[in-house]
C-alpha cells in the first residue's frame, strides 16, 4: 500500500525544499479526515478550513502533499479537449456539459491565484491540437464545429503555420484554441500548501492502509496509528482503487513525462526563438508536448497499466527513452543528451470520461477521475464536495451532478485485459505521434 515515488521531476526539483513536514505519530480523532494531498485534498481542506474556522480538520498524505500527479503533471489548465466522441446533438449536448465544468474549474483555480497572489507562470497563450498525419484534417474540422457551435475561437493551421509557431516541422495539420492556459504545476500545487488555513493540520509520508465503518465513525489505519473520524473524503485520485473506493468504476493509469534542460541561446535559435507553447495530441496516445517559458522541452508520451504505487527505475529509463525519441523526432538538430529528468505519475480513468463526484455512503465522500483536467476540475470539485458534504448547495455541483455518471467497469482479470487492448490498439494508431 506504500506509496513510492521517483525525486526525478523537473517541476519538483524547481520548487524550494520544505522544511514544515509533520508525520502522523499518533492516534487521533476528528470530526472531518481528507486522504490525499493533490489539487482535490487541499482544495477541499482550503474551503473546509474557511467555511468552518472552529473546526480542527485533518488532511492527510501518503508522500509529501502535492508530490502526486498535482505537482508531476504537463500544466495544461485545459477549456477544451479533443478525446471524446461528438457528433450527434445529443453528444453535442454533453460535450458542452464537460466544457462547463472545464469552466468552472479554471475559475476555481483564477479565484484562488487571484486571492493568494500565486505566481505560477501562468500563461493565457491557449493550446494547440497537432498531427503529423494529414488524413487528421477531418478529426480536426469535426472538432471544429463542435467549437463553433459551442462559440471557442480557435484557427485550424497548416504545416506552415505551425512551423513558425512551434520550431518544429513535425505536425502537418493543428488546430489552435484562444482559451486554456500554460502554468507551472509544482508552484501551484505548493501554493495550495503553503496557504492551508490555520485549523487545517497536514500530515504526510503517512498512508492510509485499511478503513472501515464502526456506526457512526469511520477507523482508518495507519502504520502506527488510527484516525476516528466523523466524516471523510477520499481524494486520493488514481488510488481510490486501491483503497477500495468506487472499484467498479474506475482504474489506475500510469503515466510518464520527461523534461530537458533549458535551451541554450543557440539552441532556441534554431528553433525560431518560439514563444511557449503546448501541443496535445489528435490521438489518444500521441505526445504532449510542451515548450515552457523558461525554453525547457517537456514530452509525456506513454500510459500504461503499471502498480499505481511504484514504478522501477529500470521501467521508467526505458520510457525515458521513449521520450528521448520523441523530442528527437520533433527536434533532430537538439542534442542527444538535453533530457534533465523523467519520472512517472498516477491518474484514474473511468470506463466514459465522465468523472466521480458523490457521497459513496453516511458521511463519506469522493472526488476524481478528470481525465487530463485535474488541475482544473480537481480544484473546483474539492472546494465542491466540501460544500455538498456540508450540505449546501450550489449552482456548480447542479452543473457537476447534470453530466452522466462513470458507467460500470468488468471485474479483473477481464478488465485490465480490455483496458490492455484497448491500449495496444490505441498505441498503434497513434504510433506517428509518439
Ligand atoms: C504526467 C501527467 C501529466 C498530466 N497532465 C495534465 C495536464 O496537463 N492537465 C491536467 O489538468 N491534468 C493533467 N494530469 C492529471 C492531473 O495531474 C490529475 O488529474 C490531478 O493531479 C488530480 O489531482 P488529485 O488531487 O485528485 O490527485 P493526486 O494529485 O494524484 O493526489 C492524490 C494524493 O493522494 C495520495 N494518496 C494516495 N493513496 C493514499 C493513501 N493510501 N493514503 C494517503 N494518501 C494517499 C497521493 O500520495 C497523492 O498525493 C496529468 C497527470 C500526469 C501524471
Amino acid at each position: 500500500m506504500e506509496v513510492t515515488n521517483d525525486n526525478g521531476c523537473s517541476w519538483i526539483k524547481d520548487l524550494n525544499p520544505r522544511q514544515n513536514i509533520k508525520a502522523l505519530s499518533d492516534n487521533l480523532s476528528t470530526n472531518w479526515l481528507i486522504i490525499g494531498a493533490g489539487f482535490t485534498g487541499l482544495s477541499a481542506a482550503r474551503k473546509l478550513g474557511e467555511i468552518l474556522p472552529k473546526e480542527k480538520i485533518i488532511i492527510v498524505d501518503a508522500q509529501l502533499a502535492g508530490d502526486g500527479a498535482s505537482g508531476r503533471n504537463s500544466g495544461y489548465l485545459v477549456d477544451t479537449t479533443l478525446n471524446d466522441g461528438f457528433t450527434s446533438n445529443k453528444e453535442l449536448e454533453s460535450y458542452k456539459k464537460k466544457a462547463d465544468i472545464y469552466d468552472l474549474g479554471i475559475k476555481a483555480v483564477k479565484n484562488f491565484i487571484k486571492e493568494y497572489q500565486v505566481d505560477c507562470d501562468w500563461n493565457e497563450c491557449g493550446k494547440y491540437f497537432a498531427s503529423s498525419k494529414r488524413e487528421d484534417i477531418k478529426i480536426l474540422n469535426n472538432f471544429s464545429n463542435t467549437l463553433e457551435k459551442l462559440g471557442y475561437d480557435h484557427d485550424i493551421l497548416n504545416n506552415d503555420q505551425l512551423t513558425n509557431r512551434l520550431g518544429t516541422n513535425f505536425y502537418n495539420v493543428g488546430l489552435y484554441t484562444k482559451g486554456g492556459i500554460l502554468l507551472h504545476p509544482g508552484k501551484l500545487v505548493r501554493a495550495m500548501v503553503d496557504t492551508l488555513p490555520k485549523n487545517v493540520d497536514l500530515y504526510e509520508n503517512s498512508s492510509l492502509l485499511e478503513w472501515s465503518r464502526e456506526k457512526d465513525l469511520i477507523n482508518c489505519k495507519f502504520k502506527n496509528n488510527l484516525i476516528k473520524t466523523k466524516k471523510i473524503i477520499f481524494a486520493t485520485n488514481g488510488f481510490l482503487r486501491s483503497l477500495g473506493i468506487k472499484k467498479k468504476y474506475n482504474f489506475p493509469i500510469t503515466l510518464t513525462a520527461s523534461m530537458t534542460r533549458p535551451l541554450t541561446d543557440q539552441e532556441f535559435e534554431t528553433l525560431g526563438s518560439p514563444k511557449e507553447w503546448g501541443v496535445l495530441p489528435v490521438r489518444p496516445m500521441g505526445a504532449t508536448i510542451r515548450m515552457t517559458r523558461n525554453r525547457r522541452i517537456l514530452i509525456r508520451n506513454t500510459a500504461e497499466l503499471n502498480n499505481p504505487n511504484y514504478m522501477s527505475p529500470s521501467l521508467l529509463k526505458k520510457r525515458s527513452i521513449k521520450q528521448k525519441l520523441g523530442i528527437k523526432k520533433r527536434f533532430p538538430q537538439l542534442p542527444d543528451d538535453i533530457i534533465e529528468s523523467s519520472w512517472s505519475g498516477v491518474v484514474s480513468r473511468t470506463r466514459n470520461s465522465s468523472q466521480i463526484f458523490e457521497k459513496i455512503d453516511k458521511n463519506i465522500f469522493v472526488a476524481g477521475c478528470y481525465n487530463g483536467s485535474g488541475i482544473g476540475v480537481g480544484t473546483l470539485f474539492g472546494e465542491q464536495i466540501v460544500l455538498k458534504a456540508i450540505k449546501e448547495n450550489s449552482k456548480e455541483i447542479e452543473i457537476i451532478e447534470s453530466r452522466s455518471k462513470p458507467t460500470w467497469l468488468p471485474p479483473n482479470p477481464f478488465l485490465n485485459l480490455g483496458v490492455k487492448s484497448r491500449l495496444i490498439y490505441e498505441r498503434f494508431r497513434a504510433r506517428s505521434e509518439i
